[in-house]
């Protein structure tokens, strides 16, 4: 069983150190990394490329296959980290499992969860067959024949076609007839993160609005029980399956919300451990179902950088040192995406200075060591009197920054 006193912190690259490892070291684990070490920390960051955003913040960095368990257990001995936070879904999840098991490490939140939300099949199933939550009718195929009869038997159309082992809207498509099906198996098969002949097809749920429910599992008192914490819901925008837009607070009936807060209590309290979770719910009136879950600061909650006391990475870093978070909204904000707009291998960005003329504006720039035309190499942040004047000036910051080639 893993070891549940947390370690103190002390003093970095000593042996009182706190060590800490983070699997992934995108735009997300920068972040992290950086909140970290404000409370004193040592971070190690791992990704599957050199000079990713969290290596060039943190104190050691490695470039290791994530997928590869050997290569993973045998980094996790060399460096001996307390905790484990896992920042994106492609990781060799048993070998986790046993690092837990042997007590060599902490995974945040759980390898359990690291596990389950790697593959929608197991997320899907916890929440609805496990926890009944409310989700989108769904069915699983393995072959273009199953998935014609999954939809043909129930789900109808429209429908969504995803592969199980894929994120941000890779290898998604939207069917709205039988002529769709073939080419959806066919962008399946193609855009699914590991060769998996394996797709999850859902209902189309129509909904009014979808949100992301930050939700934080932390101490409730100094080393007290762990408690449930909700963030005020975030509104985003999606494009090709992945955001361009979120803002702060989205306005929701009494209702709904309280459907959102319960069903993110639940499936949270199900996956356990500490940290911060973004739950991905579809909204219809008074209706909520539940969408996905990742068990790490979510990308939408970029806004929380400026309209939270404690942005979603703060919490995650207090969270999982066992610290007393805070959750309240200090001001409405609005994040909008910087895209590299080229395929190129470095970029300047002209118009910052104008652009961080806009009032009560922000701006974080990556510093992705390469930049491709749909990559997200930066994001604009802002806050106003309400969520609209928020999201005006995110979005005339986000398009006043131009990344040119060099
Ligand atoms: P996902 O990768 O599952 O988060 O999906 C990306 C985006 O596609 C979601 O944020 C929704 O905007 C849309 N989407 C996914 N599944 C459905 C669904 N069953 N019904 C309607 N829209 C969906």
């Amino acid at each position: 069983m893993p070891s549940l006193s947390l370690p103190t912190l002390g003093t970095p690259l000593s042996d009182a150190a706190l060590r800490v490892m983070l699997l992934g070291a995108g735009e997300l684990g920068k972040e992290v990394i950086i909140a970290l070490q404000r409370l004193g920390a040592e971070v190690i960051a791992v990704d599957r490329y050199a000079q990713a955003p969290g290596q060039q913040v943190a104190h050691r960095a490695h470039v290791i296959d994530m997928t590869d368990a050997d290569a993973l257990r045998r980094l996790v001995a060399a460096e001996r980290p307390h905790l484990i936070v896992p920042e994106i879904e492609a990781i060799a999840t048993q070998a986790l499992l046993e690092i837990e098991a042997q007590g060599l490490a902490e995974v945040i939140p759980t390898a359990r969860a690291a596990q389950l939300t790697m593959n929608r099949e197991g997320i899907r199933r916890l929440a609805a067959e496990q926890l009944k939550l409310p989700t989108s009718p769904y069915a699983f195929a393995e072959s273009l024949d199953e998935l014609r009869r999954a939809i043909d038997a129930g789900i109808g159309f429209p429908c969504v076609v995803k592969p199980v082992m894929s994120s941000s809207g890779k290898g998604q498509s939207v069917l709205r007839g039988p002529d769709d099906v073939a080419p959806a198996w066919d962008y399946a098969m193609a855009g699914g993160r590991v060769q998996l002949t394996r797709v999850i097809v859902e209902g189309f749920v129509d909904f009014d609005y979808e949100i992301t429910q930050l939700t934080v599992r932390a101490a409730s008192a100094p080393g007290g029980d762990v408690g449930t914490f909700f963030c005020e819901p975030i509104g985003h925008l999606q494009q090709h399956g992945d955001y361009v837009e979120s803002w702060q607070p989205q306005p929701m009936s009494a209702r709904a919300l309280q459907r959102a807060r319960d069903i993110s209590g639940r499936v949270t309290t199900a996956l356990g451990g500490r940290g911060v979770f973004g739950v991905e719910l579809f909204v219809r009136g008074d209706e909520v179902w539940f969408s996905e879950v990742s068990p790490r600061p979510h990308d939408t909650g970029l806004v929380t950088l400026c309209s939270q006391r404690q942005s979603e990475f703060e919490l995650h870093a207090r969270a999982i040192l066992g610290l007393p978070v805070d959750t309240a909204l200090r001001e409405p904000g609005a994040s909008a995406v910087i895209y590299g707009g080229v395929d190129a291998r470095a970029l300047r960005f002209e118009g910052v200075a104008q652009a961080l003329g806009v009032p009560r504006s922000d701006l974080r720039l990556f510093g992705k060591p390469e930049s491709f035309a749909r990559r997200r190499m930066g994001v604009a942040l802002a806050a106003g009197d309400d969520i609209g004047q928020a999201r005006e000036r995110a979005r005339r910051v986000a398009s006043t920054v131009r990344p040119v080639p060099v």
